[in-house]
């Protein structure tokens, strides 16, 4: 064990995926001290490459990463392309026929998880997050009842221990330390599929403008995804029943050509393309017991975020969503707990309501989603249903399936977001007086003493006053709820 023992951070964040980048940025463009550690060196291989304008559109704008997104030149995805459930012809969804998706919001991307992953984790560390590669989180320290920092294995094998305020795990399914929030990890039954996946160069694309579309082939066995990463290369999986797994357990090569042969629009699409044999792409991977929750999210000083707390199924595109707002809803609460402790378990109670209640959303829409039987009018009808949506059915589909079922503005149209704060906030400064700093694009609005004061109920209703519903956009998704705060970085009390 190392004598290095003044390792102390306001939050420690276990694994570099968007789960952990996203979370480790958030809290520290607040000014907190943040402390990173992933097991790999990046770039590192990680499936979930079909994105939804949520993440894109939302969180990365908050994170400030738009433009290095539109410099990586990934594939442009305007929504998806099914051969799901009785009719027997493809259907074409696009996110634009949504009113939340925004003309620029309307796209999404098909992305290489190496190069966007990298792309956040090189973000959080610009955002001044203490990122430490190839350093695998072995456990957690706890004081007290509390978790209070973690033991950690670094690239030359030395062990260390830190210590911080806040444990984020967001360290993926292979999470070793998500039992130590306490409760079991509930695999789900009904979703316990198997997923067999390579990829493919020369595949055939589906006509314009639908080209970057996700394409979902149902076949007897179960369903083919079908990723356009760049012109040239293809994501291609199997989804597969529990009940198939010795097909697919002996030579995958085999297994997989043979599940393409029985799904005729794989087939087709894969007929003049060739697999990819070496190179990251070049292993043919099994993904199974993928689907599950955990009974918590989170204990006192800890956290679970991303895959770490749940995942449900790649079906509609989902994870990375997920990982990402559960991300940004943790940070709120980290940053509002690290300014008033006495805050903490409603904080972390709102993250865990509003995590379940979005993966409930997905849960419930696929549970009835992976009956074949039904026309595709069906699930849009059942997606209004579950979202409880006063739009038409197709549109209350697109909201769910981009991500932007939840009602939360930093979602579906992050710039008007963060401009309606900062303005709310230029409006405050001439109530009171005083001048508010507004850092750059970092906002970091919450460091100056006047913003910390809006919060308080006061000086909220004050602003209400003057600048009408801004101040309070948001109405609590459950009765005692809390709402984001002004600068969408914290949780507060909707004003009475
Ligand atoms: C078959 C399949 C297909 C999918 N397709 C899609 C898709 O098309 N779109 C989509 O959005 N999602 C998809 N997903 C889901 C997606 O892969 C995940 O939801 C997403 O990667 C979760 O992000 P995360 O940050 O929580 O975890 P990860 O991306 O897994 O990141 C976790 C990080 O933690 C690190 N780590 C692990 N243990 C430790 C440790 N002890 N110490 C330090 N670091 C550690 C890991 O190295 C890793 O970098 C799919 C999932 C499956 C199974």
């Amino acid at each position: 064990m190392s004598a290095e023992n003044a390792l102390e951070y306001d939050v420690i964040v276990v694994g570099g995926g968007p789960a952990g980048s996203t979370t480790a940025a958030l809290v520290a463009m607040q000014g907190h001290n943040v402390l990173l550690l992933e097991k790999e060196q990046f770039p590192r291989y990680q499936i979930g490459e079909s994105l939804l304008p949520s993440t894109v559109h939302g969180i990365c704008q908050l994170l400030g990463v738009s433009e290095e997104l539109r410099e990586a030149g990934f594939m442009p995805k305007r929504g998806g392309t099914f051969r799901w459930g009785s009719n027997p012809e493809p259907w074409t969804f696009s996110f634009s026929i949504s009113s939340k998706f925004s003309t620029e919001a309307s796209t999404a991307y098909q992305v290489e998880r190496m190069k966007f992953d990298q792309i956040l984790l090189d973000n959080a560390r610009r955002k001044g997050v203490e990122v430490r590669e190839r350093t695998s989180v072995t456990d957690v320290v706890e004081d007290d009842g509390r978790v209070c920092g973690v033991h950690f294995t670094d690239a030359d094998g030395v062990r260390h221990t830190a210590r911080s305020r806040y444990l984020v795990d967001a360290s993926g399914h292979k999470s070793r330390i998500h039992q130590r929030v306490g409760g079991k990890r509930l695999y789900s039954e009904f979703f316990r599929n198997i997923a067999l996946f390579g990829y493919y160069t020369g595949g055939k694309r589906l006509p314009a403008p639908n080209q970057g579309n996700i394409l979902a082939a149902a076949f007897d066995s179960g369903w083919f995804w079908y990723i356009p990463l760049t012109d040239e290369l293809t994501s291609v999986g199997a989804v597969v029943r529990q009940a198939e797994l010795e097909r697919v357990q002996g030579d995958r090569e085999k297994a997989l050509s043979k599940l393409i042969d029985e799904c005729p629009l794989i087939a087709e699409y894969l007929a003049d393309a060739q697999r990819v044999t070496d190179g990251p792409y070049g292993e043919i991977r099994i993904r199974k017991d993928y689907s599950y929750s955990k009974e918590a999210f989170w204990r006192p000083g800890m956290v679970l975020t991303g895959d770490a707390a749940c995942f449900i199924d790649p079906v509609f595109s989902s994870g990375v969503h997920l990982a990402t707002y559960s991300a940004m809803m943790a940070a709120r609460s980290i940053n509002t707990s690290l300014r008033d402790q006495t805050q903490e378990t409603a904080a972390f109670e709102e993250y865990e309501a509003r995590y379940r209640k979005e993966y409930a959303l997905f849960h419930d829409f696929l549970v009835a989603f992976y009956d074949m039987h039904q026309h595709e009018d069906s699930y849009f009808w059942n997606a209004k249903k579950v979202t409880n949506n006063t739009a038409s059915e197709l549109e209350s589909f697109v909201e769910l399936v981009g991500g932007g079922a939840s009602n939360e503005g930093a979602l579906v149209d992050a710039g008007s977001y963060l401009t309606e704060r900062a303005s709310a906030f230029e409006e405050l400064s001439q109530i009171v007086q005083r001048p508010v700093h507004v850092e750059g694009e970092d906002r970091n609005l919450l460091q100056a003493s006047l913003a910390r004061s809006v919060v308080k109920a006061g000086a909220r209703i004050q602003v209400q006053a003057v600048i009408g519903e801004n101040a309070d956009e948001q109405t609590p998704v459950r009765p005692g709820g809390l709402i984001p705060s002004l600068d969408g970085m914290h949780w507060t009390w909707p004003a009475a």
